[in-house]
């Protein structure tokens, strides 16, 4: 019989029956009032929930998402500062300077943060239009201290903080107000758990003062000042919107207002420490320091002598699909994803899913040490 595939890469996460519903159910028209109002109230809860100014799901993916952020914050002539702890932050680098700004870049070693003396000594140097932070890259695990870094950029009141929360929104503590944010930006197949296809901002009120600022910019699908009146009134059209994933967001949403914002970032906190502990009894290492360690992923760097390819196409067999390092980590690590709606028969049978693969590579394996460790952590602590 063979093993259900489960999907522990980094997105896209596992989804939900009742969020799988919702795209499965009959598309209508966009102005269909129901729907209308569904969607309304869905843009009230993302505004409320990360106390936001304003908030926008439209589709596209998290890349869109940076970009809209980038198109609406600077023009060309300005500069940034670009923090980066990975292949993501990195990726800001690019929609800057096709733009004709100006990048200045910090990029800590892979597995590192970068120090806030750092940070602030650069914003003190010179004036930034924008300072961009990935809170968690995907590449390295490794989480950004969004608050400290926002009470930072709290001193430096032309300076627009945009957060990338791809692979954190909905599991990692994200609010704009408290932390000082200007835009936080995500997508629909992390830890929110809904399918890959929809881009997600979150905007404070000085983001929109600048947007006012700029005037007329040269991109018109991504214009704040396009989606804005959609957002305030779906019943306007500026694109299509994706109906079923504008439900299985609300779906999605719903369930996170279920379980308590505050709950859920606590789940992932247990979730994510215990699954380290577990892996690391396995004989892996981890890429973040321990310090600076996401709640949404765990990249889980091979003992000696296991050869990557070989090791996920065994753990595929097992059930259970990860995904590859990046950079310099390709072949040195995988990336196991732990963020979203998923639950502990999952999480236990990834660990016995690798326990599996392990002893199948010809390791000694205490079967269940993984398994038992994280029942410990997340039952008895
Ligand atoms: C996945 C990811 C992105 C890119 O999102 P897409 O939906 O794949 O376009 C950007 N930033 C981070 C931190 C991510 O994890």
């Amino acid at each position: 019989m063979e093993n259900k595939k489960l999907v522990m890469i980094p997105g896209p996460t596992p989804v939900t029956r009742s969020i799988m519903d919702e795209m499965g159910r009959e598309t209508v028209a966009f102005k269909d009032p129901g729907f209308v109002n569904d969607y309304k109230e869905l843009i009230v809860d993302l505004k409320e929930m990360w106390h936001a100014e304003e908030a926008f799901a439209i589709s596209g993916t998290g890349t869109l998402a940076m970009e809209m952020a980038v198109a609406n914050t600077v023009k060309a002539g300005d500069s940034v500062l670009v923090v980066s702890h990975g292949f993501f932050g990195d990726r800001f680098i690019d929609m800057f300077e096709r733009r004709g700004v100006n990048v200045d870049v910090l990029a800590a070693e892979w597995g590192t943060t970068y120090s806030l003396n750092e940070i602030e000594k650069k914003l003190e140097e010179k004036e930034y239009q924008a300072i961009t932070v990935t809170h968690v890259d995907t590449a390295t695990g490794v989480k950004a201290d969004v608050e400290a870094i926002g009470e930072i950029v709290s001193k430096f009141p032309n300076t627009i903080y945009i957060v990338d929360g791809v692979c954190s929104t909905a599991a990692e503590r994200e609010y704009l107000k408290e932390m000082n944010i200007d835009i936080l930006l995500s997508g629909s197949q992390k830890a929110f758990g809904v399918a890959p296809g929809l881009a997600l901002l979150w905007v404070s009120k000085a983001s929109l003062e600048r947007r006012a600022e700029l005037g007329t910019i040269m991109d018109s699908y991504i214009d704040f000042d396009k989606w804005l009146p959609i957002m305030k009134d779906p019943m306007k059209y500026w694109g299509t919107p994706t109906i079923n994933l504008i439900w299985a967001l609300k779906e999605s949403v719903r369930l996170i207002k279920e379980e308590g914002m505050e709950n859920r970032f606590e789940r992932h906190v247990l979730d994510s420490r215990a699954i380290e502990k577990a892996i690391l009894s396995l004989g892996f290492g981890i890429l973040a320091n321990d310090s600076c360690r996401a709640v949404t992923l765990t990249n889980c760097i091979y003992p000696e002598g296991i050869v990557d390819a070989d090791f996920r196409a065994i753990l595929s067999e097992e059930g259970v699909i990860v995904g590859g390092g990046l950079g310099a980590y390709a072949g040195k690590l995988f990336r196991l994803g732990h963020m979203g709606n998923i639950d502990k028969h999952t999480i236990v049978s990834t660990l016995a899913a690798i326990e599996r693969a392990l002893y199948r590579s010809g390791r000694e394996v205490e079967f269940g040490k993984s398994v038992g460790i994280y029942l410990e952590e997340t039952l008895k602590s």
